[in-house]
C-alpha cells in the first residue's frame, strides 16, 4: 500500500509540474485550473489514497463501476464526483443520484432524464455540454452547431446547473486546433449563459494544449494512476 501511495504521489507531482509549466507558458494562473483525477478501472483504495494526497475531484466513466466505488467511500463531502463517460438515457436517473458533475451531456433526452433523476434524489447536478470536435460517430458529443440548444435545455431544467462545455480531442488530429474550436463554442454559449464558465478539456496526452486553449478542468487518468487494464 505504501508503495502504491508513493506511485500515486509521484504521478500527481509529475502532472502538477506539467500543469505549472503549461500555465507559465500560457500566462495563466494555476488557480484557474481544476485537476479531475480519472480513477476508472482502479479500485476505491486508490481513491482513498488520492484523497489522502489532497485530491478533491475524481472522475469515472461507467455508471455501475462509479456507483459501487463511491458507495465504499465514507464522508465524501470533501470529494467532487465527476461523471465523464457517455450516459445511457436509462442510466441517467441513477447517475444523477450520486454525480456532482456530468461532463457528457449531448442530447435533450439526456437533459430531461438527468433533471428527473436529480429531482427524485433531491439534489442539483452540474452539467457540461459535450461537444463533438470531429465527425466521428459513437464517441459522444453534440455537433458544435447544435450545442446551444442543448445548453439552453440544461439552463432551463429545474434541477440542473449549466457549468459549461467539455470535449475529447479527436484521435490523430492536432489537439490545440480542436481545443481552440472548443473555446469558440464555449464563448458562444457564454454569451447567453454567463455562468457557463467551465471548459473541460485535456487528458494525459494533451493537457498542455488544453491549458493553452483556456481549459478550466483537466481530466487526467493514466499519467497519475498508470496504464489501465484493457476494457473489462
Ligand atoms: C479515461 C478518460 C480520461 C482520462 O484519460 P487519460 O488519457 O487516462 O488521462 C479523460 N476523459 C474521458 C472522457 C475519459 O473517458
Amino acid at each position: 500500500m505504501t508503495d502504491r501511495r508513493e506511485e500515486l504521489s509521484a504521478g500527481l507531482e509529475a502532472v502538477e509540474n506539467r500543469i505549472l509549466a503549461a500555465c507559465a507558458a500560457a500566462g495563466r494562473d494555476r488557480s484557474e485550473i481544476t485537476l479531475v483525477v480519472v480513477t476508472k478501472h482502479f479500485p476505491s483504495a486508490d481513491v482513498e489514497l488520492l484523497r489522502g494526497l489532497g485530491v478533491t475531484d475524481v472522475g469515472e466513466n461507467r455508471d455501475q463501476e462509479a456507483a459501487e466505488k463511491f458507495a465504499h467511500l465514507r464522508d465524501r463531502e470533501d470529494l467532487t464526483l465527476h461523471f465523464v463517460g457517455q450516459v445511457q438515457t436509462n442510466k441517467a436517473g441513477h447517475v444523477a443520484s450520486y454525480a456532482d458533475v456530468v461532463h457528457s451531456v449531448d442530447r435533450q433526452r439526456l437533459v430531461t432524464a438527468l433533471d428527473r433523476g436529480a429531482e427524485r434524489a433531491g439534489r442539483r447536478v452540474r452539467c457540461l455540454v459535450q461537444i463533438a470536435l470531429d465527425d466521428e460517430v459513437g464517441r459522444g458529443g453534440v455537433p458544435a452547431g447544435s450545442a446551444r440548444a442543448v445548453a439552453d435545455a440544461v439552463a432551463e431544467a429545474s434541477h440542473l446547473d449549466l457549468g459549461g462545455v467539455m470535449a475529447v480531442a479527436p484521435l490523430g488530429a492536432d489537439p490545440a486546433a480542436a481545443f481552440t474550436r472548443l473555446r469558440e463554442v464555449a464563448t458562444g454559449i457564454r454569451a447567453d449563459h454567463p455562468e457557463a464558465s467551465w471548459v473541460s478539456a485535456g487528458m494525459s496526452g494533451d493537457l498542455e494544449a488544453a491549458i493553452g486553449a483556456g481549459a478550466t478542468h483537466l481530466r487526467v487518468g493514466t499519467a497519475i494512476l498508470g496504464t489501465r487494464l484493457s476494457l473489462r
